[in-house]
């Protein structure tokens, strides 16, 4: 008979275990922004952070232009010309045709070309028929059609960046239409991290037994690689206190960030928590969440530390919820919204009352109805389920228990407002 297998994580519910908003509430009120800002241009401030307002000094557009390709016209002109004008030249992007129109006459115009000053409508190719120079005109055309106005899409003098807004394509796209070269943003903050435990092993060696490769750094490469941060990696340390408080000493002397993965539970090879406490202070150092539970949180010298769980869902997930926020703030973001959906949920679902749970899941639609599907087992080390995975379905403290066919809240990857 076939064995179905379970998951080997039975997490204990902790009652000491800070609550997850009471961890994200600590963290933000902990963390002061970073105030060093750098001048860049436009190019590399992609994700970077506004550290001070900008200003629109001109207006965008900076001159009337069609919407269309077409012919510009004065709507006075046309019933006294029976709806026929005579096409007097041409207005392309660049080479604008800059006489005003006088009665009787019309100009062709190209997409974004200047028109001409007195001109209050634009028409399309595809609503006029032409014979020879006169062009025939159709009887409903309405005043401003076709046409951009100056500054309808950004006011000269418009603030357009306040401090703390993040810059995306659009807002490089803004910027350069404005004639912006170079932005003041947000130094990058400096974080690095190692990992921790006497079983990991660097890729490229092999393995003894009851060694492991060390994947958790290689996480961290990937979830900070596209964040505006500078990093570095630091290696693995072994379980022992003394390596632990030198090496966290190090990296704080060089980051505004310090994250540890591993050793941060109560095993007795978990000397995070300690050797933390001899060079700085632990704010916490357990939250009601799973995956997650050992997650500690303190200070270092000027640095903040995050000692991450070994587990790599466990981390991943942390890092998402703690990290993730506390990025943002030194940044001077502005905190962000989750994006929670509603979906209905395949599986019947499980848990202990008083933490929040994050399950690895898949969204489908299926006849406009969105449903969740777990990705498989959801032990913290089984990664193949992150991987598969494209939302978390988040069953807060409160639930004990989802039936198939229940509705539940659903946190889809990369969303946030
Ligand atoms: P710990 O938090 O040190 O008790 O580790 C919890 C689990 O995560 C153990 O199974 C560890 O072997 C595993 N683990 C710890 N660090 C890493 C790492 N860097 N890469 C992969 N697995 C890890
Ligand atoms: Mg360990």
């Amino acid at each position: 008979m076939k064995e179905t297998i379970k998951d080997s994580c039975t997490n204990e519910f902790d009652p000491n275990a800070l609550e997850e908003i009471q961890a994200i509430n600590k963290i933000i009120s902990t963390i002061k922004p970073i105030k060093s800002s750098e001048q860049v241009r436009i190019k590399n401030a992609l994700h970077r952070t506004v550290s001070s307002p900008i200003r629109a000094s001109i207006n965008v557009p900076s001159f009337e232009n069609s919407a269309m390709d077409g012919y510009a016209l004065n709507l006075n002109d046309l019933k006294s010309n029976k709806f026929k004008l005579t096409e007097i030249g041409v207005s392309y992007a660049g080479k604008p045709f800059s006489s005003n129109l006088r009665n009787g006459e019309t100009v062709r115009v190209m997409t974004g070309a200047l028109i001409p000053k007195n001109a209050d409508a634009v028409i399309m190719n595809e609503m006029v028929s032409k014979q020879g120079k006169f062009i025939n005109f159709p009887k409903n055309i309405k005043k401003n059609q076709n046409i951009r106005f100056i500054g309808e899409d950004i006011k000269k003098g418009q603030i357009i960046f306040k401090k703390g807004d993040k810059l995306n394509f659009s807002s490089l796209s803004i910027l350069s239409s404005l004639g912006i070269e170079y932005v003041d943003v947000f130094c990058k903050p400096k974080i690095s991290y190692f990992s921790s435990g006497d079983e990991l092993v660097v890729t490229g060696k092999k393995l003894e037994q009851g060694q492991i490769y060390d994947s958790n750094r290689y996480l961290l490469h990937g979830l900070l690689k596209d964040l505006p941060v500078v990093f570095s990696d630091l290696g693995i340390v072994k379980d022992r206190k003394i390596n632990l408080i030198k090496k966290l000493q190090r990296a704080s002397d060089i980051s505004d960030i310090v994250i540890t993965t591993g050793g941060v539970s109560v095993g007795d090879a978990d000397f995070i928590k300690d050797a933390l406490k001899e060079v700085g202070s632990v704010g916490f150092w357990k939250i009601a969440i799973k995956p997650g539970r050992p997650l500690a949180f303190g200070k270092i010298n000027n640095s903040y530390f995050f000692g991450l769980p070994g587990n790599p869902v466990s981390a991943a997930v942390t890092f998402q919820l703690f990290v993730i926020p506390a990025i943002n703030k030194i940044l001077s973001q502005k905190r962000k919204k989750i994006i929670l959906l509603k979906a209905i949920s395949k599986n019947k679902l499980s848990k202990k009352l008083g933490r929040t749970e994050y399950k690895r899941a898949i969204i489908s639609i299926v006849n406009d109805e969105m449903y969740v599907e777990t990705t498989g087992l959801q032990g913290s080390n089984i990664m193949m389920s992150m991987l598969k995975a494209n939302c978390y379905i988040r069953l807060s403290a409160n639930i004990s228990e989802i039936k198939q066919g229940d509705v539940v809240e659903v946190m889809p990857f990369g969303t946030e407002l």
